[in-house]
């Protein structure tokens, strides 16, 4: 998605774009090998969304020809904890369902439509091309992999976009030149994903169902309805709480959730597919912006510069705004040499990325299991985090709160906006004596246990 995202602003200030990608991009498949995580729920963030509709704009019209859900925030989606679903709260906030698999398909048929852009699938990068003082990418070496036939292509910016498995650190050592530093944050939180025919004992409007994180386990599942009537259904647990990737345990593990209502609509549903497992979720930022020495003429974007906990569905949005910025950046640069480009493309990056890196690592950072790059908190932050914590509570039946909260988690405000005096005051105003009136049954007509099962 990130080679996508810069192949498309690329367009706009290069007479050639050529996207390389090991897998053979030449056909729409449903699951490519180069992007084992499509086989998972992706959710598209507000803030993504609306970047990829101002780039292609057939995408409103692309989403709903192949039948992608659309939702309101706080209508169309049943939330359930221990004591009950939570109310409905009208945000005005709508965004689309969709699966990884079939958003990409989408975007890569709209790429190549641009003047000057080629794909050339089936081959795999494998290191960097230099001028003679080695201070200046000019391309990339490769090779075909069916004829494992050796391959150049040269170029005046070289992008990498090779995910969260780029060898951009080695080609830059083989190079002559440092690796970058990395903070790590590991949680161990696991995926198990399964896709099932959405029932039809399913009432209608209802895209997306969530069994919020239980407070002492920490697991929790989602059911997301996408394209095609299909629903992909994932649970979750961290601190190596791993859910099973065969039928039976995954079931069980459905049914230990704090509610039963995932466990309750997909035990009576058709299987599509095979229980899928998932771990490698650890949120990883390699700090290209630290480089103390790097060549001109290359940059790294998307996962292969930052990586997050998927939890919070933030990585294909922050692929869209990495792109966002190569394209201001590179107004700037317009009829001149990239020199000092690639160092100032990647500050610019770090900067974007600390808000949803922090996102991603704060409830992570307090997991007993957690390894990696640990900071400490000052008393400060400490605190915040613990108004956080409480305000996610107030989120469950507080619409104003609500509201915020889906956009901050949908990256389209600042984190400080939930501490803007009127949220803070309704966050005290709860624990002050409010009461947490959740419901027995869901709106929509969702219940806990689907009326209709076969
Ligand atoms: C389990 C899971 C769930 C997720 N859920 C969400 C979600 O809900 N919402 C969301 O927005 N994001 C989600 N993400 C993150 C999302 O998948 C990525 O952030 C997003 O795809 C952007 O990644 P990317 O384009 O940088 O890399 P990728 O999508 O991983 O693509 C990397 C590409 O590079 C190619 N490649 C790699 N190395 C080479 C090479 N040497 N030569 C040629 N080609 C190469 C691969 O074939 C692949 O096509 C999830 C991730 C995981 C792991």
């Amino acid at each position: 998605m990130a080679g996508l995202f810069a192949a498309r602003v690329l367009s706009d200030h290069f007479q050639r774009v050529t996207v390389i990608d090991r897998d053979d991009l030449s056909e729409d498949t449903e699951f490519r090998g180069g992007v084992p995580q499509s086989r998972h729920l992706h959710q598209l963030l507000m803030r993504g969304q609306q970047i990829m509709e101002r780039r292609f704009p057939t995408l409103p019209d692309d989403l709903r020809a192949i039948g992608a859900p659309s939702l309101e925030w706080g209508i169309n989606g049943i939330v359930a904890t221990r004591e009950g679903f939570t109310p409905p709260k009208p945000t005005g906030l709508r965004s689309n369902t969709v699966s990884r698999s079939a958003l990409e398909a989408l975007i890569r048929r709209r790429v190549p439509q641009r003047a000057g852009v080629t794909f050339s699938g089936g081959c795999t990068v494998t290191g960097l091309l230099t001028d003679s003082t080695g201070t200046t990418v000019t391309g990339v070496r490769a090779e075909k992999r069916i004829t494992r036939e050796a391959a150049e292509f040269t170029a005046d910016l070289v992008v990498d976009a090779g995910g969260r498995r780029s060898d951009a650190p080695e080609w830059l050592a083989a190079l002559g030149y440092e690796r970058p530093s990395r903070t790590m944050v590991d949680a161990h939180v696991g995926y198990a994903s399964c896709w099932f025919e959405k029932p039809t004992y399913m009432p209608p409007d209802v895209p997306i169902m969530l069994v919020k994180a239980d407070p002492q386990s920490g697991r929790a599942g989602m059911i997301l309805e996408v394209e095609g009537g299909r629903w992909t259904v994932i649970l979750t647990g961290k601190n190596r709480d791993y859910p099973p990737s065969d039928m039976d345990g995954y079931l069980e593990y459905a049914r230990s959730l704090q509610s039963p209502l995932i466990y309750n609509y997909i035990r009576g549903a058709k299987p599509l597919s095979q229980v899928y497992g998932y771990r490698n979720t650890n949120n990883v930022w390699n700090h290209y912006e630290k480089l103390t020495r790097r060549p001109e003429g290359f940059v790294v974007t998307g996962d292969a510069a930052c990586g997050f906990n998927p939890i919070y569905g933030q990585g294909m949005s922050v692929a869209a705004m990495d792109a966002e910025l190569l394209d201001g950046l590179l107004r700037g640069w317009e009829n001149r040499p990239l020199t000092g480009f690639a160092e100032a493309f990647q500050k610019r990056l770090a900067e974007a990325v600390r808000v949803p890196f922090a996102l991603a690592t704060a409830d992570d950072l307090r997991q007993p299991s957690v390894e990696g790059d640990i900071p400490r908190q000052p008393w400060v932050l400490k605190q915040i985090g613990l108004y956080f914590r409480a305000l996610i509570d107030v989120t469950d039946t507080d619409a104003v709160v609500f509201r915020q909260f889906v956009r901050v988690m949908n990256l389209l405000d600042a984190p400080t906006t939930l501490l803007k005096p009127r949220i803070v005051w309704r966050v005290m105003r709860y624990y002050l004596g409010g009461s947490r009136r959740l419901s027995d049954h869901g709106h929509l007509g969702v219940t806990l246990s689907p009326a209709a099962k076969p």
